[in-house]
């Protein structure tokens, strides 16, 4: 079973994002770093830093930006990223947005 990461909306935690797990995706160490810091502003840290992948490599294919607008966070990926990594990445199919949707959070 796959959880969501409450910061950087990665769909395929191994785990509950909690008991000091870490995100392999954002490096979030759940309950240590969330304590006291909302997860919201713990994902504009991350973008903040290049929404890189933590923990060795990332899966094929994986791209942040798709990430966030899968997840709901369209409106958090920096316009830059859309214009850029997305003209040039052929690797990558651009989901399907529906705009009419303000941001989910994935119940956990
Ligand atoms: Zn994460």
């Amino acid at each position: 079973m796959n959880f969501t990461c409450t910061v950087c909306l990665y769909k395929k935690l191994p785990f509950y994002p909690a008991d000091y797990e870490i995100c392999p995706c954002c490096g979030t160490e759940f309950g240590n770093d969330d304590e006291r810091v909302p997860h919201a502003s713990l994902r504009a840290e991350w973008i903040a830093r290049g929404a890189d992948w933590f923990f060795r490599d990332p899966p094929e294919g994986w791209n942040p930006w798709l990430q966030l607008i899968e997840g709901g966070a369209a409106q958090e990926v920096p316009h830059f990223a859309v214009n850029f990594r997305m003209q040039f990445n052929t690797t990558v199919k651009p989901p399907e947005i529906n705009w009419g949707t303000g941001p989910i959070l994935n119940p956990v």
